[in-house]
């Protein structure tokens, strides 16, 4: 049986779909966005993580690794990741739940048993399920499995995916899904490329065949300044849905927001908008009625200063 890795399941979730939904965070995504605020969902193993807000200095955590991986120096734990075998015994002894390896193992039994706990609220609010990340077709053949048994308990799916990944993964999954969320980010390929390390041809290429296959759609697109938040990147993504995307039912501007910040810090990762701003609302505004003035069913969403 194939298991997955997710690194959070998360009930009573409202902003990834329609209605109250249970989203399972799927590790790992080819992708490497400079402002992505799930930076421990990009690898596809597991991390360990240290909250610095939670540790009470017991060090109970030294004691417990074999393997001397941890340091507690005054500024801070100091994890040697080469050492570390991602084992847990520190998070277990850590009376103040400091460290905790992120990403958990599941059967399709046990997801599903826990997936369908909370099916009266998705009933009751045209809500379901959504299968996120990273990346979650990264580990399709747990989706396949995952999936027809969704479809079969009458739980509705939702897909969010950043569409880098083949098409022939996307033809086994689309079957048992209801809605896709497609993130449509930079339209210049070259920067692009530049900002997630990844081209937009397949991107884009899979969005006319996912719409092409007639499923409904909902567009989302990080404004991230310095990176996307330039009118004419707007404006471009707003013709490309206009003109190739007939099944987009909505498309969603999301305000930065710098809530993955403390999450680089933790992982040991360099964060590339270490000193970025939020948006004001006028900035949002104005960018929310290029988009609309294109795409009528274009809106804004998210913090600002
Ligand atoms: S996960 Fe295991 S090896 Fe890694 S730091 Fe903790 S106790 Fe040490
Ligand atoms: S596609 Fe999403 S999950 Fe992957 S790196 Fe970009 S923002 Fe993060």
């Amino acid at each position: 049986m194939t298991t997955g890795l997710a690194f959070n399941l998360q009930q009573f979730s409202t902003e990834d779909g329609p209605g109250i939904r249970t989203t399972a965070f799927m590790k790992g995504c080819p992708l490497r966005c400079a402002w992505c605020h799930n930076p421990e969902g990009m690898s596809p193993h597991p991390d360990l993580m240290w909250y610095d807000v939670r540790c009470v200095g017991a060090r109970e955590c030294l004691r417990a690794c074999a393997e001397n991986a941890l340091t507690l120096m005054p500024g801070g734990m100091q994890i040697d990741r080469a050492r570390c075998t991602l084992c847990g015994k520190c998070a277990d002894a850590c009376p103040a739940a400091a460290l905790e390896v992120i990403g958990k193992e599941w059967t399709p039994d046990a997801l599903m048993e826990q997936l369908l706990k909370d099916k009266v609220f998705y009933e009751t609010s045209g809500g379901g399920i959504t299968f996120s990340g990273g990346e979650p077709m990264q580990q399709v053949d747990f989706l396949c499995e995952v999936l027809p048994r969704c479809q079969d308990a009458g739980l509705r799916v939702t897909l969010d995916t950043c569409g880098a990944v083949a098409w022939k993964r996307y033809a086994r999954v689309l079957p048992f899904v209801d809605l896709v969320l497609l993130d449509l980010k930079i339209m210049d390929a070259a920067r692009h490329q530049a900002a997630t390390g990844v081209s937009n041809e397949i991107i884009l290429d899979n969005a006319r065949r996912i719409a092409d296959a007639g499923k409904t759609m909902w567009i989302r697109t990080p404004v991230i300044p310095g990176y996307t938040d330039d009118r004419a990147n707007i404006e471009a993504i707003a013709r490309f849905i206009r003109d190739a995307l007939p099944t987009v039912e909505r498309w969603d501007l999301l305000a930065y927001t710098n809530l993955g910040k403390p999450k680089y810090h933790r992982l040991d990762m360099p964060y590339a908008l270490e000193d970025a701003a939020l948006f004001t609302h006028d900035e949002m505004e104005a960018l929310g009625r290029v988009a609309a003035e294109i795409v009528p069913v274009a809106r804004w969403s998210g913090a600002t200063r």
